[in-house]
C-alpha cells in the first residue's frame, strides 16, 4: 500500500487512525468526535476527563470536537447542568466546534430537540423487521422482574411481543394501546477493535431481553439515540467511559440493522481515588466547579487528569493543553484504572502557576483567575470600603511574592490582610502592648521618609530592627505583634517585612495612620 503524495499531514494522520492493525493511507473524512454528557448533575472530574480526551483526539488530528447534550432521560435532568457543562469546557479551554450554543451543520445538538429524527429512524427498523412494537404493560414487566428475582435470576424481558402478528399489532394500535419499540437482539455479535481495550465483544442477548429503543412517550433510549446521532452527525470516533464498553456490541448490532458504518470506539478506563475507591459524586469534592472556586487552574486540572491516567510517555512533566495535544498517543492509554492522587494536583497546579508567571499573556489570565477566586471567597465583604483596589500590578506582586508558598490561588485568599483592611479597636491594641501608640508613630514617621524603591524586604528589616531597639522596655515580640496587628488585625501570620513589602508604602502608611488615629481620637 503506498502513501499518496500531497496529502495534508493531518488528514493523513486522521485516515491512518481508522485501522490500527493495517494502516490504510488513503484520505477519508476528517476526525469528528463528540462529548455527549447527560445533564444529570454538575460536571465532575470524570466528565472533564472524557471531554478532554475527545478534545485532544480531535485536535491532534485537526478534527472537530462536538458537544451533544443527551437529555432523553427527562426524569433525571438537573436544572443548570447544561449551562454548567458548557461553561466548564469553555473555562477549561476546550470550546466545542459544534454544539447547542455555537450551532453547526448537524444540529440540533440537544437530543430532546431531535425527537422527530428518532421517530423517523425508528420506522426504518420497524420496516426492515429488526425492531418491533411491544405492548407489554408495566404491570406485566414488573411481574416478570419479581419472578426472576424470586428465582435468583437477573430480570430480563422475555421477548413475548416479538411473536405478535402484523394483524395483532395493528389491532392493538387501532385500540390506542400504548407501546414501546424494542430491538431484536440477535446472536450475530461480532468482534470489534476497541482502540484501548483491543478485540472485544459482548454476547448481550445471553444476558438481557430485547432492549427498548423508543419509549411510549416517543422519547428514545440512550442506546438508540446515541447510535442515530453518532451516525447522522458523522462521528468518526467515540471516546467514552469504559462503563459503556459492554453496551457497544449492542450498539454495533443497531448500526448493522440500519446498514450504517459504525464509528471507531475507544473506551477510557475508570477514574478512581488513590486508595482504589470509586470517585463518588456524593463526596462532592469531584466537581470541577469546586476545584475552580479554590483556584485550581484549568490547565492544571487537565494535566492532572492525564498524568494519573494515561496516553503519555511522560506522566510527570507540567504540560499545557497544547502540549497535551502534541504528546498524546491513544496507544498509550492503558486499560487499568487511573488513580487520582490529589497531592499530584497540588504539585501540578503550583507548577502551572509558576509557569504562567513568566509569560506576559499568561500572567494576565492568571490574574483574572485570582480575581475570580477572591470575589468568590470574599464576595460578600468585597463591596465594603475596607477592600483594597485589586489592580493588576498589585495582584501580580502578590503572586510573585507568594508563588513558592502556595499550591492553589485560594491559599492566597487565606491571608486576608492582603485584600481587606482590618477592623481595629483601641481596646485590642492596648492588650497587645502598652507602647502600641509609640511603636506605630515611630514606624510611621520612619516610613514617611523611606524612598518607595527602598520599601523592600532587606531595607525594611534593617529599619524595623533599628526602631525596635530605640524603644525601651519592650517584651519580646511586642513590637512585631503591635505592627502585625495594625496591618492585619491579627497578631500572628507572615513576617512583618513581607507584609509591608506586599502592601507597599502607601497602603502600609494608610494602615499605620488608621491605627494612630485610634489613639488620637481616644
Ligand atoms: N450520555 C452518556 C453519558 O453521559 C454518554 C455515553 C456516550 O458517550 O456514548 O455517559
Amino acid at each position: 500500500m503506498h502513501r499518496p503524495q500531497a496529502i495534508p499531514w493531518l488528514a493523513y494522520q486522521a485516515s491512518r487512525c481508522y485501522t490500527t492493525s493495517s494502516p490504510c493511507y488513503c484520505v477519508k473524512q476528517s476526525v469528528r468526535v463528540r462529548f455527549a454528557p447527560s445533564p444529570t448533575g454538575m460536571m465532575h472530574l470524570g466528565g472533564l476527563r472524557t471531554a478532554l480526551y475527545n478534545y485532544i483526539y480531535a485536535k491532534s488530528f485537526g478534527g472537530k470536537f462536538i458537544l451533544r447534550i443527551e437529555d432523553t432521560d427527562q426524569g433525571r435532568l438537573v436544572e443548570g447542568a447544561v449551562d454548567n457543562i458548557e461553561q466548564t469546557i469553555t473555562w477549561a479551554g476546550m470550546p466545542p466546534d459544534e454544539g447547542p450554543s455555537v450551532g453547526g451543520s448537524y444540529g440540533p445538538y440537544v437530543q430532546s430537540k431531535r425527537l422527530h429524527i428518532y421517530n423517523e429512524n425508528i420506522n426504518i427498523l420497524l420496516q426492515n423487521g429488526t425492531a418491533y412494537r411491544c405492548f407489554c404493560s408495566p404491570q406485566r414487566l414488573n411481574l416478570l422482574r419479581k419472578e426472576a428475582l424470586r428465582h435468583r435470576q437477573v430480570p430480563r424481558y422475555d421477548n413475548r411481543c416479538r411473536s405478535l402478528s402484523e394483524d395483532q399489532v395493528q389491532r392493538k394500535m387501532n385500540a390506542g394501546e400504548m407501546y414501546v419499540v424494542r430491538f431484536k437482539l440477535n446472536e450475530e455479535v461480532e468482534y470489534f477493535e476497541d482502540l484501548v481495550y483491543g478485540r472485544t465483544k459482548h454476547e448481550t442477548h445471553t444476558i438481557e431481553g430485547d432492549p427498548v429503543l423508543l419509549k411510549s412517550d416517543k422519547f428514545p433510549t440512550y442506546h438508540f439515540a446515541n447510535v442515530v446521532d453518532d451516525h447522522l452527525m458523522n462521528i468518526t470516533h467515540v471516546l467514552r467511559g469504559m462503563e459503556w464498553l459492554t453496551s457497544t456490541s449492542k450498539h454495533l448490532l443497531i448500526y448493522k440493522a440500519f446498514e450504517w458504518t459504525p464509528p471507531t470506539f475507544a473506551h477510557l478506563p475508570l477514574l478512581m481515588n488513590k486508595d482504589g475507591s470509586k470517585l463518588s459524586k456524593r463526596q462532592g469534592d469531584i466537581f470541577v466547579e469546586k476545584f475552580k472556586d479554590s483556584g485550581f487552574l484549568p490547565e492544571a486540572l487537565l494535566n492532572f487528569i492525564t498524568s494519573c491516567g494515561s496516553g503519555y510517555q511522560d506522566n510527570k512533566s507540567i504540560k499545557d493543553l497544547n502540549e497535551l495535544i502534541k504528546q498524546f498517543s491513544i496507544d498509550k492509554v492503558t486499560t487499568h484504572s487511573a488513580t487520582l492522587d490529589m497531592e499530584q494536583l497540588l504539585r501540578i497546579n503550583r507548577g502551572h502557576i509558576c509557569q504562567k508567571l513568566i509569560d506576559d499573556k499568561e500572567q494576565h489570565n492568571l490574574i483574572k483567575e485570582l480575581k475570580a477566586v477572591i470575589h468568590k471567597k470574599l464576595g460578600n465583604r468585597i463591596s465594603t470600603s475596607q477592600v483594597l483596589n485589586l489592580n493588576e500590578d498589585y495582584l501580580l506582586k502578590v503572586l510573585q511574592f507568594r508563588k513558592d508558598h502556595i499550591s492553589k490561588l485560594e491559599d492566597l485568599v487565606a491571608d486576608e490582610y492582603m485584600w481587606i483592611q482590618p477592623n481595629l479597636s483601641l481596646h485590642h491594641f492596648t492588650n497587645v502592648s502598652r507602647e502600641a501608640e509609640k511603636i506605630i508613630s515611630m514606624v510611621e514617621a520612619d516610613f514617611q521618609c523611606c524612598d518607595k524603591e527602598l520599601f523592600r524586604e532587606d531595607e525594611l528589616a534593617k529599619r524595623l530592627k533599628s526602631i525596635s531597639q530605640r524603644i525601651a522596655n519592650l517584651k519580646p515580640g511586642e513590637f512585631w505583634k503591635t505592627l502585625r496587628f495594625a496591618l492585619s488585625g491579627i497578631t500572628d501570620g507572615p513576617s512583618l517585612k513581607e507584609m509591608f513589602t506586599i502592601l507597599g508604602k502607601e497602603e502600609s502608611l494608610r494602615r499605620l495612620q488608621a491605627a494612630a488615629a485610634l489613639f488620637k481620637d481616644s
